[in-house]
């Protein structure tokens, strides 16, 4: 079985587990558990910023800065396929209470002019513009990655106009990797950053939110205040130490996966036209058959993968997909 859902299917490696059972823990509601605080610390310092919160998962993580940024009737600006508005349950609603206004992008990808236009005026009939938030990459952009400039734009849009600037870095490391970008530069472009380690990284379980001092101490109180307050927590943060260290340089090798996937399928007869590939996500339009129907096709054949529209399907490439396994799935689907 080839699993292309998503890069959330990995399982930790046996270095990893062994890396979680050798784990110091201790309660982190106390804020005893050395390997959380040794994760936290290290993640603050990677990206230059104040300080990081460990959390259970980057709906987590994206719900608890939104709501560290706005309050009821605030508005959310974002693109209309972020993450944060179409994958996370209503939770801008739910949790904090606040309107959004989605902006039609390039593949997941807004602009400071598009950002700039859609903040409303100081007007007792309007919602109060608070938050901008973007994704890097673009889960739904098939992968896509913001140009620096295009960001350092909206950084500027947002610090005229007091708004908060919150990034939904899921799968930052893999934008990083790709463009050849440090984490510090994000760290001196926003005031939020939620990364995954369960996503490209590798491990089973967690999320940081990195930001200052003060939005850390509020978000800490949020994540208790949804259950999220988690006590041995060291175990799960041991897998995110270990895939600091083993597991991002390597995320250049699921990327060439990717593209040596993406070359086969531009020969297949079902394909109408890929989205361009910059990292680890392949989103493909289908061309004579549904992609509820291929999805279903590919199955049988024992590949995995979802359709992210009645003509898209999306492959995910990931730490468990090995170089033979990426052969079996080029001859594959070719002869399909
Ligand atoms: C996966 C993902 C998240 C977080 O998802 P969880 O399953 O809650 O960890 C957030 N943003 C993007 C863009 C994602 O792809």
């Amino acid at each position: 079985m080839i699993d292309l859902r998503s890069d959330t299917v990995t399982r930790p490696t046996p270095g990893m587990l062994q890396a979680m059972m050798a784990a110091k823990t201790g309660d982190d509601v106390f804020g005893e558990d050395s390997t959380v605080n040794d994760l936290e610390t290290r993640c603050a310092a990677l990206f230059d910023m104040e300080a990081a919160l460990f959390c259970s998962s980057g709906t987590q993580t994206n719900q608890i800065a939104i709501k560290c940024h706005t309050q009821p009737g605030d508005e959310v600006i974002c693109d209309a396929d972020a993450h944060v508005y179409q994958y996370e349950a209503g939770g801008i609603a739910f949790n904090s209470g606040a309107s959004v206004r989605l902006l039609p992008g390039n593949r997941g990808r807004i602009t400071a002019a598009q950002v700039a236009a859609a903040i409303n005026p100081d007007d007792v009939h309007k919602s109060a513009s608070k938050l901008v938030c973007i994704e890097n990459t673009s889960n739904r952009g098939g992968g896509s990655c913001y140009d620096f400039e295009a960001l350092q734009q909206i950084q500027q849009v947002c610090k005229e106009h007091q708004l908060g600037f919150h990034l939904d870095g899921a799968r930052l490391f893999n934008a990083l990797v790709a463009r050849k970008e440090t984490p510090e530069q994000y760290g001196r472009l926003f005031d939020s950053i939620s990364v995954c380690f369960s996503k490209g990284l590798g491990c089973p379980v967690g999320s940081v939110l990195l930001g200052s001092k003060t939005f850390i101490a509020r978000a800490r109180r949020f994540r208790k205040v949804l259950g999220g307050g988690m006590r041995q927590a060291g175990f799960l943060a041991a897998a995110g130490l270990y895939a600091l260290e083993h597991h991002v340089l390597r995320l250049e090798t699921d990327h060439a996966h990717a593209a040596v996937v993406a070359g086969a399928l531009r020969d297949c007869h079902f394909v109408e036209n890929i989205l361009p590939v910059e990292t680890n996500i392949i989103i493909f339009e289908t061309k004579g058959i549904t992609a509820a129907n291929l999805v279903a096709r590919l199955g049988e054949n024992g590949i995995r993968c979802n359709a992210v529209a009645p003509d898209r399907v999306r492959f995910v490439l990931h730490l468990d997909i090995t170089e033979t396994m990426v052969h079996q799935l080029t001859n594959n689907i070719r002869s399909l």
